[in-house]
């Protein structure tokens, strides 16, 4: 995510802060201090920052499900509005879906029954009136568990939402599930963002949030479905151009000018070592290394796309891909460099898909079928 810092790393994923988050850590610190002075601005930043940590531990929750399923979690980014980990994939499955979506809230449940059951104990019902004594411990377990509740609403992709949408693919199949799913999420972000309008600007954050980010989840749904069904080998381009490693940074250049590929997969003794992208290739020569060899400007962490991989989880793999300037990934069976996928064909075959889908019900057959489309 652009704008985020990595503060460290827990079970082998990435923690970061976005830079946002340091003006609410402000905004609460200045908040306290007019009120209280400095040891009061303290204590807010105080407060704020072990919130924040319990909002880790929560993103954990869903990270480390998620991974008990055989998902990686790219990374976990602190917000001013909470926590978001970022899944390589969302699993269709109800099972893991509400499992993975209910493991965050259960987290945030555990740390405020934990810290205001003890409180109890300790102290007494008393100490759980909201004051100005309300100790710190106390004020972080009520805020745990209003955010286990608030996470709970089934504001779609809110984890609420996530389990709703789990529950309902059993009935409905996941396509249906998530329209119904986001339908409910588009009410729900309404409602917050007329509530927040009147009282509390971090909602309308969040309102602004469910909304786009459940749209873009209920497209995500929609591709899945166009692609469902078929693999990496129905959209391969198999007769590609590749480059030796000692092939020269400017040679791979001019046949990036005369020809439709991008990408060149690099061989070593025939086996796949490497791809070098068009960003690569204007960069290296921006910086004079025209006679370099491809081997020192290629990458060498791309992971290519096994053959019989479904098209809708290659598609994720060539967005991501493209967010790092590559559009387009090779692809290998048994080992062996077998061609590229491009996520330009992979779009074009969704479009087809969709106005094949519009066209059906009204022509009655299917307008791919060249044969039919000559005959009428
Ligand atoms: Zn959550």
């Amino acid at each position: 995510m652009r704008g985020a810092w990595k503060i460290g790393s827990i079970a082998g994923i990435a923690v970061q802060v976005h830079w946002t988050f340091l003006i609410l850590l402000a905004w609460v610190a200045l908040a306290y201090g007019a009120e209280g002075g400095p040891a009061a601005a303290l204590r807010g930043a105080l407060l704020i920052s072990l919130l924040f940590a319990t909002v880790v531990a929560h993103e954990l929750g869903h990270a480390l499900a998620a991974r008990r399923f055989g998902v990686r979690t790219l990374d976990i980014t602190l917000l001013p509005i909470g926590g978001v980990a970022r899944l390589e994939r969302f699993p269709e499955g109800a099972v893991p879906g509400l499992v993975i979506a209910l493991a965050g809230p259960l987290v945030s449940g555990v740390i405020a029954t934990v810290l205001l059951g003890g409180a109890l104990l300790l102290e007494g019902p008393l100490v759980l009136l909201p004051g100005p004594g309300t100790p710190l411990l106390v004020q972080l377990g009520l805020a745990n568990l209003l955010l286990c509740l608030f996470n709970l609403l089934p504001a779609f992709p809110m984890d609420g939402g996530r389990a709703l949408r789990a529950a309902l693919v059993a009935f409905v199949g996941p396509l249906m599930a998530t329209r119904y799913a986001a339908a409910v999420g588009r009410v729900m972000a309404a409602m917050f963002g007329v509530v927040g309008l009147m009282s509390n600007p971090f909602l309308v954050l969040i309102a602004l949030f469910v909304w786009l980010q459940g749209a873009a989840e209920e497209q995500a749904a929609l591709v899945r479905h166009a692609l469902r069904g078929r693999t990496v080998a129905d959209a391969l381009v198999r007769d590609v151009r590749v480059l030796a490693a000692d092939a020269l940074v400017g040679d791979a250049a001019h046949d990036l000018q005369h020809g439709l590929q991008q990408e060149f997969p690099v061989l070593v003794d025939g086996r796949l070592a490497g791809v070098v992208g068009q960003a690569d290739l204007v960069r290296a020569l921006a910086a004079g290394r025209g006679d370099a060899p491809v081997a020192e400007v290629m990458r060498r962490d791309v992971a290519p796309l096994p053959l019989g991989l479904p098209l809708s989880r290659a598609y994720e793999r060539l967005q991501l891909a493209a967010a790092a300037e590559l559009r387009s990934l090779p692809v290998v069976d048994q080992g062996e460099l077998v061609g590229l996928l491009g996520l330009d064909t992979v779009t074009s075959l969704m479009a087809v898909e969709a106005a094949a889908a519009v066209a059906r019900p009204r022509a009655g057959r299917d307008p791919l079928d060249a044969a039919a489309l000559r005959a009428a």
